[in-house]
C-alpha cells in the first residue's frame, strides 16, 4: 500500500461520524466505507418518528449528499463485507472483491430480533431498522384507518405505537413485560410512558407472550397471546436487536456480547476498531462493559476511534445519553444502567403533569442517573450531578427552586 489506507464497514451513525471526524481531523489518506444499504449514512432515530410521521427526512443524513465526493471518500453503496482476513489485512466483499486495509473501523450495527413463531413471515408483518421499514410502515398505516398490534413495548415499539396512533388507526401494544420500558426505566418511571400512552387511547396488553399469529390467505389477521386474541391489520414487531458481529467473531476475535474493544474502541487485534451497536467497550468511569444501542453512543465511539486511528490516544468516558419523543413528552436520560437496580427515585416537578425531572439515587446518595421529561436545557447540569459521583441533599434535589447548577457545584 503506497498511501495509508483506512476501511470503514458500516453505514450508520457510527461509521458516518467516523468518517467525518478522521476528515475534520485532517486525515489525508485513502477512506472507503462500505456499507450494504444503498444509502450514504443515515441516522435511524427519525425513523420511527418524524421520518414514520411524514417522511421528514430533514435529521436523516450524516452529511448532506455531497459532503462525500467533495471529502474524497469511497463511499460503496450496496456492498456487503462477508469476511475479515486479518492475516492478508483484507475484507472481502460479497462477489469475492479484496478491500485491503492498513485500519479497519467495524461499525455493523444491529439487527432486529425476529419473533420465531408460524406465520411470522406473513404479509402485513413488520419489523423497523431501516429507511425501506419506516416507509413500509407509513405506506401500511398512514391511512390511520388500521388495527394496527406492536408487539413489544421496548423504545422502538412504544415510538411506533405514538406515530401510528397519530395517523389515527386503533392501535394495541402487546408485551411481555407488565410495564413498558421497565427494563431501561424500572417500573415507577415506565408506568409514565403506560398512562401517556393509555391517555391518547392505545391498548397495552401487559405481561403476556405472543403465542402464534393468525394468517389468512397470506396475510396477518391477528396476534395471539395466552389468554386472548387481537385481531390485525398489520402488525409491528419490536423486541429488541441483535448486534451483526459475525466478521470480527468468524476472524477470531471476542464478540459473544458485542464486539469487545477497550475504551479506545480498539478490538484485540492491532489496527482493528469497533463502535456503535457492534461493540461492547470497556467504560473507563464504572469500569465495567458498557453496551449501548443509542444514538448519542454511535456518535461518541465512531468518534473515538476515529481519533484512536490516527493515533490521538483518547477514551470515550461520557455518561450514556438517550432521548425520545412519543405524543406530547420529549424526554432525555442520562445515566448508568448498572447502577440504577440498587437505586431509589428521587422527582422534582410535577410528576402527574408529566413536567418533572428524576433522579436515580444510588444508596450512597450519589445520583447516577436523570431522565428530564418535558424539562429542557437541564441534561448538563444532571450530567454534571452524575459525573461528580458525590452524595446530595435529597430535599434540595427535589426543590425546584434551587437551581440544578448549585446542586452540581455543591456535590
Ligand atoms: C427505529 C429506530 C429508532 C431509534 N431511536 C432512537 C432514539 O430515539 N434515541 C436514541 O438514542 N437511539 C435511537 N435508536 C438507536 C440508534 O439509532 C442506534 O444506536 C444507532 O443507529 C447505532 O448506529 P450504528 O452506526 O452503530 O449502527 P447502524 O445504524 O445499525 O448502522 C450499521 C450499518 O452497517 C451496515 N452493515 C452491517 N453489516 C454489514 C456488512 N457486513 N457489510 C456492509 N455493511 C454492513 C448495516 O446495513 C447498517 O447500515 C433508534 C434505532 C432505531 C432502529
Amino acid at each position: 500500500m503506497s498511501e495509508r489506507e483506512f476501511v470503514i464497514v458500516g453505514g450508520g451513525l457510527a461509521a458516518g461520524t467516523a468518517a467525518s471526524t478522521l476528515r475534520e481531523e485532517g486525515f489525508e489518506g485513502h477512506l472507503t466505507l462500505i456499507a450494504a444499504e444503498a444509502h450514504k449514512p443515515y441516522i435511524r432515530p427519525p425513523l420511527s418518528k418524524a421520518y414514520l410521521a411524514s417522511y421528514d427526512d430533514s435529521e436523516l443524513w450524516v452529511q448532506p449528499e455531497d459532503w462525500w465526493h467533495d471529502h474524497d471518500v469511497d463511499v460503496r453503496s450496496g456492498q456487503h463485507a462477508r469476511e475479515l482476513d486479518l492475516a492478508d489485512r483484507a475484507l472481502v466483499l460479497e462477489g469475492g472483491a479484496r478491500v485491503p486495509f492498513e485500519k479497519l473501523l467495524i461499525a455493523t450495527g444491529a439487527t432486529p430480533r425476529t419473533l420465531e413463531i408460524p406465520g411470522a413471515d406473513a404479509d402485513g408483518i413488520h419489523y423497523l431498522r431501516s429507511i425501506e421499514d419506516s416507509r413500509a410502515i407509513h405506506e401500511a398505516t398512514a391511512a390511520g384507518d388500521k388495527r394496527v398490534v406492536v408487539v413489544g413495548s421496548g423504545w422502538i415499539g412504544m415510538e411506533v405505537a405514538a406515530t401510528v396512533r397519530g395517523f389515527g388507526n386503533e392501535v394495541t401494544v402487546v408485551s411481555h413485560a407488565q410495564v413498558p420500558l421497565s427494563s431501561a426505566l424500572g417500573d415507577e418511571l415506565g408506568e409514565v410512558f403506560a398512562s401517556l400512552h393509555l391517555d391518547h387511547g392505545v391498548r397495552l396488553v401487559r405481561g403476556v407472550g405472543v403465542s402464534g399469529l393468525r394468517v389468512q390467505g397470506g396475510r396477518v389477521t391477528g396476534v395471539e397471546y395466552d389468554g386472548g386474541v387481537v385481531d390485525a391489520d398489520v402488525v409491528v414487531i419490536g423486541i429488541g436487536a441483535v448486534p451483526l458481529t459475525s466478521l470480527a467473531e468468524d476472524a477470531g476475535l471476542d464478540a459473544s456480547t458485542g464486539i469487545l474493544v477497550d475504551a479506545g474502541m480498539r478490538t484485540g487485534a492491532d489496527g482493528v476498531f469497533a463502535v456503535g451497536d457492534a461493540a461492547n467497550p470497556f467504560h473507563p468511569v464504572l469500569g465495567q462493559r458498557l453496551r449501548s444501542e443509542h444514538w448519542a453512543n454511535a456518535i461518541g465511539t465512531g468518534r473515538t476511534a476515529a481519533l484512536n486511528m490516527i493515533d490521538r490516544g483518547v477514551d470515550y468516558d461520557d455518561i450514556p445519553y438517550f432521548y425520545t419523543d412519543q405524543f406530547d413528552l420529549g424526554m432525555e436520560f442520562s445515566g448508568y444502567a448498572p447502577l440504577m437496580k440498587d437505586a431509589h427515585v428521587v422527582y422534582r416537578g410535577d410528576l402527574a403533569g408529566r413536567e418533572f425531572v428524576s433522579f436515580w439515587v444510588a444508596p450512597n446518595g450519589a445520583v447516577v442517573a436523570g431522565m428530564n421529561v418535558n424539562v429542557w436545557d437541564v441534561n448538563d447540569q444532571v450530567q454534571a450531578l452524575i459525573r461528580s459521583g458525590r452524595p446530595v441533599d435529597e430535599a434540595r434535589l427535589a426543590d425546584p427552586d434551587v437551581p440544578l447548577g448549585d446542586l452540581a457545584a455543591d456535590a
